[in-house]
């Protein structure tokens, strides 16, 4: 039997593996417990001898793939791995308009949007901005729901030809073809609670064009050509508004951020149902816009993926096509340091925590970046260790093409150059 480190299981979760279980941390370094429901509620009871045994790696997978984790409690310590000789932070000066937003070109360049409404390419190696055009977005209330306001947001299509300026946590968005200088379409995703997610969009490269998808309501999704604005994805209806009996293919589903694998193949949907609680779900474009074009309403409603998260919109990110780490919030919330991820694998449902990260989660294929008010840390994903901490800064942007993360600063941007350990 392979060493599975530090895991433990209750005697009768492993009599049943297909249990719900709990995962529980007990504040020693990587140790932790799966427990079933009421070994669950005897560990908080000092004095209770629970019955647990080392349990291996083929009983882990067992568990992982046959059980539902049902949350994530107890005292989480980051287990430390330091390595030497990172990179430092460097600032670059931006002149111009304060930048509210921005996104990696695939020519290396970030594409920015300014406080006055500008949209502008700046090379960071030579420090040019350059002016394209003026954009606004429809005017929109923040409804600042559970501390999320109302946010400008770019995306950029893989080709670099097209990109979409959205409101996050809002429902307005435009398409903007970047060669020729117009707007293409305008994108509305609805009126039915707008402010819990993020607008779910995203770029991919169909048939050697660039499709976007994008919501056009808060339980459906279409592609669209970014360059006509003609819809890829009629079907109909997803929406039961006419009274009529529901149609088989009706989701009763918030559709939430939207993010693409790194080679395009799968889309995770971080999205959530009432009541409220976030159902991650994942999709293949490939199959949706040349096979079935239901594969959104169906993969979601089919899906049952084994890992609850009553939370959405925390750190998010693929590793590989097969791989993506999620966070999950303890349920006992004891203190903000007290975060945990996931490695998911998304075809043999096999989870491994990450003890400690969380934030805005970022990827190079091998390490797992995590930012939040701490600063930025990187993550050694096969160990679940963290081998850096770089306090003060905290990234929101990547630009995979450059290899580097970027936090907007005081007329700047500060960044930091992920090395290369490929090869
Ligand atoms: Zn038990």
């Amino acid at each position: 039997m392979d060493d599975n480190g530090d895991v433990s299981a209750c005697e009768h979760l492993l009599a049943n593996p297909e249990s719900d279980y709990y995962w529980y941390f007990t504040g020693k370094g990587p140790e932790s417990f799966l427990l079933c429901e009421a070994c669950r509620k005897d560990v908080t009871h000092k004095g209770v001898k629970l019955n647990v045994r080392r349990i291996g790696l083929d009983e882990l997978k067992l568990i992982n793939q046959e059980g539902y984790l049902d949350g994530v409690s107890g005292e989480v310590t980051v287990q430390e791995c330091p390595v030497s000789h990172l990179p430092p932070v460097r600032f670059i000066e931006l002149p111009g308009t304060p930048v509210l937003t921005m996104t990696a070109l695939p020519d290396r360049r970030w594409l920015l949007y300014s406080a006055s409404h500008e949209l502008a390419v700046f090379d960071p190696n030579t420090g040019v901005r350059k002016t394209l055009m003026s954009v606004s977005l429809p005017e929109e209330t923040d409804e600042a729901w559970c501390n999320r306001h109302l946010t400008p947001r770019l995306h950029c299509d893989p080709s670099g030809r097209f990109a979409a300026l959205v409101h996050d946590y809002g429902r307005h968005g435009v398409v903007v073809d970047l060669l020729e200088k117009r707007i293409t379409m305008t994108l509305d995703g609805g009126d039915y609670h707008p402010k819990t997610v993020p607008f779910s969009l995203s770029f991919i490269i169909h048939n050697k064009r660039p499709v976007i998808i994008h919501r056009t309501a808060w339980n459906r999704l279409d592609a669209s050509d970014p360059e006509t604005g003609r819809l890829l994805t009629a079907r109909g209806p997803t929406d039961d508004q006419s009274g009529e009996e529901q149609s088989s293919h009706d989701l009763d589903y918030f559709h939430g951020g939207l993010y693409l694998s790194p080679s395009g193949t799968r889309v995770l949907d971080d999205g959530w149902v009432w009541s409220p609680v976030g159902v991650l779900a994942h999709f293949e474009p490939e199959n949706w816009l040349s096979g079935n074009v239901w594969e959104t309403e169906d993969k979601v409603r089919t899906q049952n993926f084994p890992l609850q998260r009553e939370d959405w919109d925390i750190g998010i990110s693929w590793i590989n096509d097969e791989q993506f780490v999620i966070q999950v919030l303890l349920s006992n919330k004891a203190s903000a340091k007290n975060q945990v991820a996931f490695l998911c694998h998304i075809s043999s449902d096999e989870i491994t925590p990450i003890a400690g990260a969380g934030g805005r989660f970022f990827s190079d294929g091998v390490h797992l970046f995590s930012a939040n008010a701490e600063g930025l840390s990187v993550w050694n994903i096969e160990q679940g260790s963290r081998a850096s901490l770089i306090a003060g800064f905290s990234p929101t942007f990547t630009h995979p093409w450059r290899r580097e993360l970027a936090q907007i600063s005081n007329e700047g941007i500060l960044c930091w150059h992920w090395p290369d350990t490929s090869h």
